[in-house]
């Protein structure tokens, strides 16, 4: 006897939309289990309040990768969302769709029903755009905001630096010119954090048809032969298992997803013989292909007043405690990734290869030793940055025990192809130009070092190793695909060769878009769980 028709392990960005719509009719018992708590917290609310939760084991599992020699042998510190909304809870709320390009090549590398045409009509379901004067267009539950009139004055010097170097600039990143310089559109609606948890999630826990269990952590899956049938957990101290009656969904992200199945006996055969696991099917690519976008920022002194101002000292951060208690509005309401965009680093180029972002704000040191947004320089500054878009290194993550609790072995194996490298130089030479027009020098007081303004190519690359850092956007782990034999699941997110079991995620990802994978994992979740209700049917 099922004790749900559908279970879902995990409340993240992807869960939360799969919880929303397949409760919608009623008809179907849904439950969500999360590891982590009810995310309460007024740091999560709070667009800034990122800087709070980024290294706050209240709300992140807070992971570190294996060290890696092509970054110097330093290891990456990697948040991940251990609450319900997931990372997007915790995350910088940029939202991008991606690039048109991104989803024909899921379409190209065997994600059938995946192409741009496809997703637009996802996007466009589940959005709805609040332009700057308070104009709204679509219906969807996801309010994005257009906060051009709302970022800081310091922004202008960004676009004014594309200009004078001849690169185009949009008012829409996310509509249908999306290349070049843009304000970031994020997603929030009166201020507050509109998350997947907040956008889908709450008003599917109206329904008497949804439970969320918080605190409960999933260990494994359990099959009946190879029909995934219920699911393993342990909340306050006990191990239950609960039946699902139709379908077993995983959601628990890149990092997560790839390592239940290992624990589940899916996976690669020597990976699971090594932790003792008897393998219930020989996966090799579970745990494989994964990618994520690498960043690194560069710091420069202002020579005008930028956040630092308004934000170190105590009366500027009361101004905008008031300001954001009296309207919702100003720096609080906002992330620091204020303008950015997709740019071509070469005109040559079919496609823009670089995502940047200028944050008119800089960081010192938080006591960890990491860079922490908790607390802005005591001089203005601003910071110019830029992540290549869609690298070809590809690496793993796996278990390293028979433990659910046992850390993830996480290796990048960042900047392996030549490829990857000579993207590093043309984003670092790109900002470099973008930081020695007159439009943006006459911002630079000077720079903290290294100064990007000297740099020749091979300081770039060394400097990247040095210093870059995840941009917290890893994909691909359960990669999507029609052929089994370089797959985890199929094109409608099956897991191949067991039934009843689907992987929804960012964890599916045959590549990683160009931009920042929240809004395409929401998609991609609105977008299955029509599959799945289809089938249903
Ligand atoms: C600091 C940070 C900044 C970011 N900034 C941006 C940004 O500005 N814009 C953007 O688009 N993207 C950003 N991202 C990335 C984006 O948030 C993610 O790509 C997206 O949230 C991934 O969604 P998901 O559903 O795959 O996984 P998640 O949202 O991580 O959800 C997985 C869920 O599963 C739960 N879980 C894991 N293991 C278990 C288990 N064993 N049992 C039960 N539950 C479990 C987790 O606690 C979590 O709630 C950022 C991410 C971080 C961490």
């Amino acid at each position: 006897m099922a004790d749900y028709d559908y279970i879902i392990i995990g409340a993240g960005s992807a869960g939360c939309v799969l919880a929303e719509r397949l409760s919608a009719s009623g008809r179907h018992k849904v439950l969500v289990l999360e590891a982590g708590g009810a995310g309460w917290s007024p740091w999560i609310a709070l667009p800034l309040g990122y800087g709070k939760t980024f290294f706050d084991p209240a709300v992140n599992w807070k992971y570190e990768t294996e060290a890696e020699t092509a970054l110097a042998g330093r290891k990456g510190y990697w948040p991940r969302g251990k609450v319900v909304g997931g990372s997007g809870a915790i995350n910088a709320l940029v939202y991008a769709r991606g690039l048109p390009r991104d989803f024909d090549d899921w379409a190209a590398a065997g994600a059938a029903g995946w192409d741009w045409a496809a997703v637009r009509e996802t996007y466009d379901a589940i959005e709805t755009k609040v332009s700057a004067d308070g104009s709204r267009r679509g219906g969807g539950p996801l309010h994005v905001q257009d906060v051009s009139d709302q970022i800081h004055r310091a922004n202008r010097h960004f676009f004014a630096a594309s200009d004078e170097l001849g690169l185009p600039s949009t008012d829409d990143i996310n509509g249908g010119t999306p290349e070049g310089a843009a304000a970031y559109q994020i997603n929030t609606s009166g201020g507050r954090r509109m998350h997947s948890a907040r956008a889908f999630l709450a008003p599917a826990l109206k329904r008497a048809n949804v439970t969320l269990m918080t605190g409960a952590l999933v260990e494994r899956i359990i099959f009946d032969g190879t029909r995934a049938s219920a699911v393993q957990l342990r909340r306050q101290g006990r191990r239950e298992t609960l039946r699902a009656g139709r379908e077993i969904i995983l959601s628990a992200g890149a990092v997560t997803s790839p390592r239940i199945l290992q624990l589940s006996g899916i996976g690669p055969a020597a990976v699971l013989k090594q932790s003792g696991i008897t393998p219930l099917l020989d996966a090799p690519h579970v745990g494989g292909n994964l990618q994520d976008h690498l960043g690194i920022n560069y710091y420069f002194r202002a020579t005008e007043p930028t956040l630092n101002n308004v934000l170190r000292p105590w009366h500027g951060k009361l101004r905008a405690a008031i300001q954001y208690a009296l309207t919702r509005r100003g720096p609080l309401s906002l992330s620091v990734n204020q303008c950015g965009g997709y740019f071509r680093s070469s005109p040559q180029l079919a496609h823009p290869d670089q995502q940047l972002y200028f944050n008119p704000v800089t960081y010192t040191t938080s006591p960890n030793g990491k860079r922490s947004v908790v607390q802005p320089d005591p001089f203005a500054g601003f910071i110019i940055s830029f992540q290549p878009s869609r690298p070809t290194s590809r690496g793993r993550i796996d278990i390293s025990a028979n433990d659910p609790e046992a850390p993830p072995l996480i290796r990048p194996n960042s900047l392996s192809t030549q490829e990857d490298r000579a993207q590093v130089v043309a984003g670092g030479q790109l900002c470099q130009r973008m930081i020695n027009t007159t439009a943006l020098g006459k911002l630079v007081k000077s720079a903290m070092d290294p100064d990007l303004r000297r740099m020749t190519p091979d300081q770039i690359l060394a400097d990247f190793r040095e210093r870059c850092g995840t941009v917290f956007h890893p994909v691909g782990t359960c990669r999507m695909g029609d052929d089994p034999a370089g797959a985890v699941v199929c094109s409608q997110l099956k897991v191949h060769g067991v039934a009843g079991l689907r992987v929804v995620d960012a964890s599916v990802f045959p590549n990683i878009t160009s931009g920042n994978t929240n809004a395409p994992t929401m998609m991609l979740a609105h977008r299955t769980a029509d599959l799945i209700l289809r089938e249903a049917s």
